[in-house]
């Protein structure tokens, strides 16, 4: 039987995709021009609603990561740390999560198929090693450099200025049930417990003529934390900044996760967004009304997107960084709001004008001034 959906991409979202898909009825066949299980570089920290969309696809990763309870940010010396204010997320490794998503999509009736390029679509058609197969929608699910999105003719996404992301896997037992965000000058490290002996940084940064060792000497608390401790994988690069998709719904096409975007991976949330959207999209493709994913997907996007601008521009100056930091630590519960916001529990509306008052006089305090600022 022909299949309801093609999925052209079987990384994380796209089998998420699939089996919202088959959950309501329809026929799922996924493409991946690579083996699985299949590894990415990426920060390998999947946020609470992330882990919920995993829960509901009956997903239960119990045992094969480590949950974190929220987010800590951290420079020489500064530190100031919020829970999240419902569920937790979880570290885990890539090819862990890979191997979950593809035993459930086979235990839910989705049809899979490994090491097949997708080499063409067309109108309600799919091309694959020499075949041509027929569905209602094509599902564009490959990645950031999607080609499903450029032979559907949907406008390339807009850019913002381009960092890299490098990660690497360490030998070493998790030193703190929270996620944790380096800030310097080259950028920011992100450090990821992702099992009781291993952790996962990743380094986010414009200058790509660094490399993972040369990277970990600019971040002196975790070099301190490294000492000793084995790599336990290669560092691998990739591409990590923030782009944005006007239409991601063309004619038979609908595209999702990174090939219809992307977030700065120093938000944390490229995952859980990609999963969020691939059930809306199922939703939407059984309703037969397309136009509701598109305006779930802006939906979506739009806090996680607004919150990246954010944390990037105070990101770049060191005076501004150490202004905010010092406000948070002096009003935690700002902190706390802000990660309520980012995930999607908490709206502007709730956060207590006190706090925020207090955090403002803070950040412009004469003595949170470094040395070198006006005021
Ligand atoms: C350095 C870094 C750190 C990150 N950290 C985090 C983090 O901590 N938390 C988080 O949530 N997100 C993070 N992200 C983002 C996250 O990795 C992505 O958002 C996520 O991988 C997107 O999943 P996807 O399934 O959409 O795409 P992908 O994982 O890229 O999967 C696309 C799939 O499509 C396949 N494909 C491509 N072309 C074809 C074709 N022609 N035919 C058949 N198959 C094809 C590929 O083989 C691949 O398997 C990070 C990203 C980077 C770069």
């Amino acid at each position: 039987m022909a299949p309801d959906l093609v999925v052209v991409g079987g990384g994380p979202v796209g089998l998420a995709a699939a089996m919202a898909a088959r959950e309501r009825g329809l026929e799922v066949l996924v493409v991946d021009r690579e083996m699985p299980p299949i590894d990415k570089p990426c920060g390998e920290g999947v946020m609470p609603e992330g882990v919920s969309v995993l829960n509901q696809l009956g997903i239960h990763p119990t045992g094969q990561g480590v949950p974190f309870r929220g987010i800590r940010f951290a420079e020489d010396g500064l530190a100031v740390e919020a829970a999240f204010t419902a569920g937790h997320g979880l570290g885990i490794r890539r090819t862990r999560l890979h191997q979950l998503l593809i035993d459930r999509a086979g235990e839910t009736g989705v049809a899979m198929r490994w090491g097949e390029p997708v080499t063409r679509i067309s109108r309600g058609r799919v091309e694959l090693g020499g075949r041509s197969v027929a569905c209602r929608w094509v599902i564009g699910a490959d990645g950031r450099g999607s080609r499903i999105r450029r032979w559907a003719g949907l406008r390339a996404p807009s850019n913002a200025p381009r960092r890299i992301g490098l990660r690497q896997h360490f030998s070493v037992a998790p030193w703190s049930d929270f996620v944790e965000v380096h800030w310097n000058d080259h950028g920011q490290a992100v450090v990821t417990p992702v099992s009781s002996e291993e952790t996962c940084i990743s380094i986010l940064t414009s200058e790509a003529r660094l490399r993972m060792p040369q990277l970990v000497e600019l971040f002196p608390e975790i070099r301190r934390r490294l000492e000793g401790a084995a790599p336990s994988s290669e560092a691998r690069g990739a591409l990590c900044g923030s782009s944005v998709m006007r239409s991601v719904v063309g004619d038979g096409v609908a595209l999702v996760g990174d090939a219809a975007g992307t977030v700065d991976a120093l938000t944390g949330e490229g995952l859980s967004l990609g999963l969020r959207e691939a059930v809306a999209l199922a939703d939407a493709i059984a309703l037969d009304k397309p136009g509701k994913y598109q305006a779930a997907h802006r939906r979506i996007r739009r806090m996680p997107r607004v919150m990246a601008r954010l944390m990037l521009s105070v990101g770049e100056r060191k005076s501004l960084r150490r202004r905010v930091l010092r406000g948070l630590i002096s009003q935690s519960r700002i902190f706390a709001y802000m990660l309520g916001m980012h995930t999607g529990t908490l709206s502007a509306r709730d956060v207590p004008l006190g706090a925020l008052a207090g955090f403002v006089r803070e950040m412009f305090a004469r003595d949170s001034f470094e040395d070198g600022d006006v005021g």
